[in-house]
């Protein structure tokens, strides 16, 4: 019978926050510990929301080494340099580089990394089973019929969308931001009247990129908030960006955290940078002056039914006005809905879900607080318990997905990738081979 391969560090996904964990382990030399299954097939950053002009909100030198170690040749400096690049960036004098120039920068990263990465592969299910030598591993097995065993598991998926109860039945023109370009490209050529739900940057971005489409007749722009707000960018605010604020952060009561990020909310969410609010204001006055319908902004508005005739045909939003509890029919039908309405969270509340659906499988084993929510540990590993039978105990690691118990630097945000990737490093090595935790220090050579 041929030996099973048990990988040390087995990990799901591989967006950011595992291309820096496996930047993290090379550092160390212990690049050939990791291997990663990936959906995609090649690596990709947001693809769906790759719009023309849209740029990165994460000062660029927080990348997905350089807070870590200035001497990586992964930075973004180092990107720029091998691209011929650096002195053209570096003369524009851009706050943030664009979206679709860091998405470069992270598949070059990405590109030492191939031989650790198979691409193509939706895991679908996580269960526990045994090596060849009798030891409990995880077995990650995948939609293409791939089946991977690891010591210690890291998701680094990202969230699932959240789709708002309404709007159950996804399909070509009802759909998450996540396939927004996708959609629209195959919808090109036909006139469309679109409604986009949510008040977030993806939202904002989402409604200035339809109204640069010809085909785009009408858009009508949905929030429960007055309109879009401000993303509270003031320096103290965004301090819950920096480790500290997690160290902060994770021993508080799930109480406490809750209030304080609902507190903290206008840091990432629900909220949008000035430039793109400047812009769409603009627009929106040229519409006024000059007479044009083509968009429609409805604050205070929650989208409460949503109709599709039997026959197919345009989709009838049922709305009801969040302050006077009113119901109102939108005016207009719509062909396309884009529901630019984020991610959900690991927790209590109805839209959050109590964990990565992938831990289903691993659910009879998870600790639990008193909310029935997985406890994961400052070093975002979470401890399954250990039967009668067992002496090694096993960890699922959760890179970006920690938001609820780490803070809000943890899901939605670059600036904290490569200190996390330490943390979780550490935390690896410190479970298996056991290395000086003084080699991830800053500035730690490659
Ligand atoms: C449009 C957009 C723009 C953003 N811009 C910024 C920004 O400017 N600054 C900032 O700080 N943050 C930004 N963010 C936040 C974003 O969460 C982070 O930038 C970053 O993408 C997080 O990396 P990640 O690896 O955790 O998740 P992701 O980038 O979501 O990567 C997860 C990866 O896992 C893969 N995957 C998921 N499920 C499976 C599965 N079952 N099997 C195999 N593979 C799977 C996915 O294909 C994906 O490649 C943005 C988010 C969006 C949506």
């Amino acid at each position: 019978m041929t030996k099973q391969q048990v990988h040390p560090v087995l990990g799901v996904g591989f967006g950011p926050a595992n291309l820096s964990l496996a930047v993290a382990l090379e550092e160390l030399g212990r690049s050939a510990d990791a291997h990663f299954i990936e959906r995609a097939d090649r690596f990709q950053w947001q693809e769906e929301q790759l719009l023309p002009g849209a740029d990165i909100q994460n000062n660029p030198f927080r990348d997905l080494v350089m807070p870590r170690n200035v001497n990586s040749r992964h930075t973004f400096v180092n990107f720029l340099a091998s691209q011929g690049t650096l002195t053209d960036y570096l003369h524009l004098n851009a706050k943030f580089p664009l979206r679709r120039e860091y998405a470069a920068y992270l598949s070059w990263v990405a590109s030492s990394f191939q031989e650790v990465v198979d691409y193509g592969q939706v895991a679908t299910s996580l269960s526990l089973t045994e090596d060849d030598g009798g030891d409990e591993v995880f077995c990650v097995e995948t939609a293409q019929g791939q089946r991977h065993l690891g010591e210690s598991l890291v998701l680094g998926t990202g969230r699932s969308p959240r789709i708002p109860a309404p709007f159950r039945q996804l399909g070509s023109t009802v759909f998450h931001s996540t396939r927004y370009l996708s959609s629209v490209k195959a919808l090109a050529g036909q006139d469309l009247r679109i409604a986009v739900v949510g008040g977030s940057q993806s939202a904002i971005e989402i409604v200035l990129d339809l109204l640069d489409r010809p085909n785009v007749a009408h858009v009508t722009s949905i929030h429960r908030s007055i309109g879009f707000r401000l993303k509270d960018t003031s320096p103290y605010s965004r301090q819950v960006f920096l480790p500290e604020f997690v160290d902060y952060f994770h021993p508080l009561p799930a109480s406490t955290r809750r209030r304080l990020r609902s507190e903290l909310r206008s840091v990432n969410y629900a909220a949008c940078d000035q430039d793109v609010i400047d812009r769409l204001v603009g627009i929106q006055r040229e519409y006024d002056l000059t007479g044009s319908q083509r968009l429609q902004m409805m604050p205070f508005s929650e989208v409460t039914a949503f109709e599709t005739p039997v026959s197919g045909g345009p989709h009838r939003l049922v709305m009801r006005d969040i302050n006077h509890s009113a119901q109102k029919t939108l005016d207009v039908d719509v062909d396309v809905v884009v529901l630019a309405t984020g991610f959900r969270d690991f927790g209590t509340s109805p839209s959050d879900e109590p964990y990565h659906p992938l831990l289903e499988g691993v659910a009879h084993r998870l600790p639990l607080d008193e909310d029935g929510v997985p406890v994961v540990a400052r070093d975002y590993g979470i401890e399954l318990k250990v039967p009668a039978h067992r002496s090694r105990p096993l960890k699922v690691y959760l890179n970006g997905l920690c938001e609820a118990s780490h803070g809000m630097g943890d899901a939605g945000a670059l600036a904290m990738l490569s200190v996390r990737a330490s943390d979780i490093t550490e935390a690896l090595l410190l479970q298996g081979t056991p290395q000086p935790a003084q080699h991830l220090a800053a500035g730690a050579s490659q």
